[in-house]
């Protein structure tokens, strides 16, 4: 069983986590009455992480029954009531967590978060509906039923973010010719605008950058979540110690690598985080971020699976390089974009082959236009 504890939890809900794991002798009967309740409390969080989250709700209000003075079942039900859309009863859970744990800063900061928006009426408050609005609501259920059969998103793509990776001071990887990864992403970039652009399909494009200055990791997503992108594309070019690997690739955001050599691509992608001034400034507000979009996050990376296997395909098709397929880690670019998200790594600098290949217009265009038919075979698909 996962133990992994939310933030504000108190020292006494671990006390009691830590008591589960000795005998039952040598444990007071309290904590063993607590000790059960923190087990469900745990099982509702794994519940929660799973996206199952009336069995959360049921699991955790079961857990709250059995040690009401457990604020961090309290949290968790919280959330769980939150994620719901439960918000009047998910405030009163946090409330109960931070009145038995006035430390608890997550169920404080959910309290603000909900008090912020008038709460929907109460049950009893409601008025009777009326035929239309019972009609209204019928199709909306039914539609709701529809959908759940659907994975996906259920949007079409309208609005894409061209992210050129790396530039200004962060060169990204070299070329054993000296050719610099940041000038390919930004070509790739802007010659796969154009090709969109001529296809008049109506997408609206924006760039992280549009010239060779850095731009930070943690502002590359920003941007995205501020113009509300649909898919958010990360353009950068492979590199490795040992000049044989070739080829091309196409990752998705996942908690863990789907190898070794990805999680190693990732290090080396987020190895410039360390300039990332506001990363380290903003370290705490980052955390919160990260467990808020825990849950919807986990949508956009299954929707990005699906986009990255549909880019991957073209490029291979379309290009005389290597199908390395697609694979998956934790990339920070990717990591806090509220949407799916992509990052394309289009051949090895570090294989002299492939970067040769990467100096050629030609062969550049043939990339750009690869991606952007992938791009529009999925815009026309939806998420
Ligand atoms: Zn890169």
């Amino acid at each position: 069983m996962r133990r992994s504890l939310l933030p504000g939890c108190s020292r006494r809900s671990v006390i009691k986590g830590l008591a589960a794991g000795l005998g039952a002798a040598l444990v007071h009967p309290a904590f063993v009455l607590g000790q059960d309740a923190f087990d469900l409390a745990i099982e509702g969080q794994n519940l929660l992480a799973a996206g199952k989250k009336a069995e959360a709700v049921e699991v955790l209000t079961r857990a709250t029954a059995l040690d009401p003075e457990n604020d961090f079942a309290w949290g968790l039900l919280g959330m769980a009531r939150y994620h719901q859309g439960e918000l009047r009863e998910a405030l009163e859970a946090f409330k109960k967590a931070v009145s038995l744990n006035p430390d608890d800063s997550y169920s404080r900061m959910m309290i603000e978060r909900i008090s912020q928006k008038p709460l929907p009426p109460k049950a009893t408050e409601a008025k009777p509906m009326t035929p239309l609005e019972q009609k209204a609501k019928a199709e909306e259920e039914a539609m709701a039923e529809q959908l759940k059969g659907q994975a996906g998103l259920g949007y079409r793509i309208r609005r894409l973010v061209l992210d050129a990776g790396h530039g200004g001071f962060d060169s990204g990887a070299v070329g054993p010719s000296k050719l610099l990864e940041k000038d390919l992403t930004l070509d790739l970039a802007q010659r796969t605008a154009k090709v969109l652009g001529s296809a008049n399909a109506g997408l609206k494009l924006f760039f992280t950058r549009t010239g060779d200055y850095y731009v930070p990791l943690s502002a590359r997503t920003t941007i995205a979540n501020q113009y509300r992108a649909d898919l958010f594309l990360s353009f950068h070019i492979n590199a490795n110690e040992n000049p044989k690997p070739h080829g091309l690739e196409t990752f998705f955001c996942s908690e863990e690598a789907s190898s070794k050599e990805a999680e190693r691509v990732a290090e080396f992608e987020n190895s410039v985080l360390k300039f990332d001034e506001k990363e380290l400034t903003a370290k705490g507000y980052l955390d919160i971020e990260d467990i808020l979009f825990r849950f919807e996050r986990r949508r956009y990376w299954q929707a990005g699976d699906k986009a990255a296997g549909l880019l991957q395909d073209g490029l291979a098709k379309g290009l005389p390089m290597h199908n390395r397929g697609v694979q998956s880690a934790n990339f920070y670019v990717l990591r806090r974009a509220r949407m799916p998200s992509i990052l394309l790594e289009t051949g090895f600098i570090s294989n002299p082959e492939n970067e040769a290949l990467l100096q050629k217009d030609d062969m550049r265009q043939k990339i750009a236009a690869s991606i952007a038919q992938g791009v529009l075979a999925l815009a026309d698909k939806g998420v």
